[in-house]
């Protein structure tokens, strides 16, 4: 994540820094519009530069089309107000364990339940960029049941349906964990696992996964495989359950998360969704500035298209389908842009 970024001038480092710089929507839009267009506006429409209007929207010199900053991206036709998104990013962002729908709308005095999840929902859906770097080095895998029951089925508490999830871990040295990642998959087999262990694990690395039958030689060609003995891993002190340590230990932990946080509420269907934005915030858990994560939820939001209410409900999504739109990273300082409004913490000049 962009190493130019200064904490305090380009992200807020405090919630009390927060709050001060985004307490109108005028700021929280200036925001967006410092994130969207690095190098200043650029016309959604034909690409032609433009300026700012005083009510906040923008002008292509161009085509002279008005646009807003956030037409096009995750926050277009948002009824709730911009300061009330920004602090559901930051809590997103900041915050060890997430935010639950329920969480969000108590604090953030959102008017209903559905408002609130479909916010946290549409945050969940911009964490996964396409092309992301895949693991490296020494990668433990291995695959777990999630789930089982869903609250506030109809008639009460329902029995819902397990979920495997496949589970990619670093292990740069143990005990220490690197970075992860979590996909549901639809069976154990060994083409499943294969494509799993490619999309997610740079070719020559070393996998180390259990005796399981998947993960034969023919789908982890191109990999350096090592099993795992049980007995061996036992007098280690390692998994009972036959887990590998690494792999165990993080879905312990997505588990506890998805009980604490969401009391078990992701359902099958959206399951995905809950894992991208776990793994998201684990993999940034030793983010040198947790308002750096801040800028990443925001450029993610920016960058990505607007999703309706109703693809939120109909279209679970397919986890083999990333979504698009990934925004291109801001390098050094723009140039042709001016400040907009003055006094902006993020519109100053620096050299
Ligand atoms: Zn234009």
């Amino acid at each position: 994540m962009g190493a130019s970024l200064v904490a305090g001038v380009d992200c807020p480092r405090t919630t009390g820094e927060f709050r001060g710089w985004f307490s109108s929507g005028a700021a929280c839009r200036d925001y967006l519009a410092w994130v969207r267009w690095p190098d200043g506006f650029a016309c959604p429409a034909c690409g032609g530069a433009g300026w700012a209007m005083a009510d906040g929207t923008f002008r292509c010199r161009a085509c002279l089309a008005r646009t807003s900053v956030t037409a096009g991206t995750l926050f277009d036709h948002a009824r709730t107000p911009l300061t009330v998104w920004f602090e559901l990013c930051w809590r997103f962002a900041t915050s060890k364990q997430g935010v639950s729908a329920r969480e969000a709308m108590r604090d953030l005095g959102i008017g209903s339940y559905r408002t609130a999840w479909g916010m946290c929902q549409r945050l969940r859906r911009v964490l996964v960029r396409p092309g992301r770097e895949r693991l490296s080095g020494v990668v433990e895998v291995d695959e777990t049941f999630v789930g089982g029951v869903e609250p506030g089925l109809a008639g009460g508490r329902a029995r819902g349906k397990k979920s495997l999830v496949a589970v990619a871990v670093e292990t740069p040295g143990r005990p220490r964990l690197g970075r992860a990642r979590l996909q549901v998959v639809s069976d154990a087999s060994a083409e499943t696992l294969g494509r799993f262990v490619r999309d997610h694990v740079e070719p020559g690395s070393v996998v180390v996964t259990d005796a399981w039958s998947g993960y034969t030689g023919q789908a982890l060609a191109g990999y350096s495989h090592r099993v795992v003995n049980q007995s061996q891993a036992l007098r280690d002190g390692a998994a009972h359950d036959g887990l590998p340590p690494a792999a165990h230990r993080v879905a312990a932990l997505l588990k506890r998360w998805l009980l604490a946080t969401h009391q078990g509420s992701a359902s099958a269907g959206r399951l995905q969704d809950y894992l991208d934005e776990w793994v998201f915030r684990f993999n940034r858990r030793r983010s040198r500035h947790r308002g750096l994560v801040f800028y990443r939820v925001i450029q993610l939001a920016v960058g990505h298209e607007p999703v309706r209410y109703r693809q939120l409900i109909h279209e679970p999504r397919d986890p083999d389908d990333e979504p698009g739109g990934y925004p291109r990273g801001r390098g050094g300082r723009p140039e042709s842009i001016k400040p907009q409004v003055k006094g902006y913490p993020w519109r100053s000049q620096r050299d």
